[in-house]
């Protein structure tokens, strides 16, 4: 058996509905501008293609606990997404063979610390501190799910007043496209999460504000920034 220097992190982990066992997870991969109302308020072309960037799997934070406002930033975003969770993997999967990889959906807000991400763009940098950071991945319980992926209203409220409101079937890439294209670029495994992309409607978060989101027929979330 391997010794180790110290302690290795704990295996970061969502529950499932329904069953016991906890969803292990081994990596977050996130689409970026997959709603066209979204694309164009963050200033894009429609025509842009999809890409990808990536959250380390610990910045999870379970539906009901407190997300702690990062520091460094002054502009902390929401955005409300549909998550997608692998039981199986693979690369090159073809879009009608995608949908096998699915153990089933849950409810995720992609927090961005927007000033930083801004600076980044700006500047030709990468995303990682602008969307990788600690407890920047609050997530629901993974709802178990076969067949059509969800295609229903998506919605996040900030202490009770709407801010995201859109329907998940105009993402621009679908659900399969998504998974296909991301086995393009990684072998993917079971354990990974995607979170699809934000419909518009981001805006910023503040301390104490009580923040809920939605995702018809998949569930709910809800925590506070403290
Ligand atoms: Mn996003």
């Amino acid at each position: 058996m391997s010794q180790y220097l110290f302690d290795p992190p704990a295996v970061v982990t969502v529950p499932v509905e329904g069953q016991s066992a906890l969803f292990p997870v081994r990596r977050i991969l996130c689409v970026g501008r997959n709603y066209a109302a979204h694309r164009r308020e963050m200033g894009g072309d429609d025509r842009d293609p999809p890409f990808f960037f990536a959250k380390p799997a610990d910045a999870i934070v379970a539906s009901g606990r407190d997300v702690a406002y990062p520091p460094r930033t002054s502009n902390l975003h929401h955005e409300i997404e549909l998550v997608v969770a692998l039981k199986a993997g693979g690369k090159d999967i073809p879009v009608d063979k995608a949908l096998d990889l699915v153990l089933g959906y849950a409810v995720g807000v992609d927090m961005t610390r927007r000033d930083l991400q801004n600076a980044a763009r700006d500047k030709g940098q990468p995303w990682d501190a602008s969307k990788g950071f600690d407890a920047s991945a609050p997530i629901s319980a993974i709802r178990p799910w076969t067949g059509a992926p969800p295609q229903g209203r998506i919605n996040l409220s900030v202490n009770g007043q709407p801010r995201q409101d859109a329907t998940v079937a105009d993402m621009i890439w679908a659900t399969a496209e998504i998974i296909s294209e991301a086995s393009k670029l990684w072998t993917l495994a079971p354990g990974d999460l995607i979170y699809t992309g934000t419909p518009e409607g981001v805006g910023p978060l503040v301390r104490g504000d009580k923040v809920a989101g939605e995702v018809e027929g998949v569930g709910s979330l809800a925590f506070t920034v403290v």
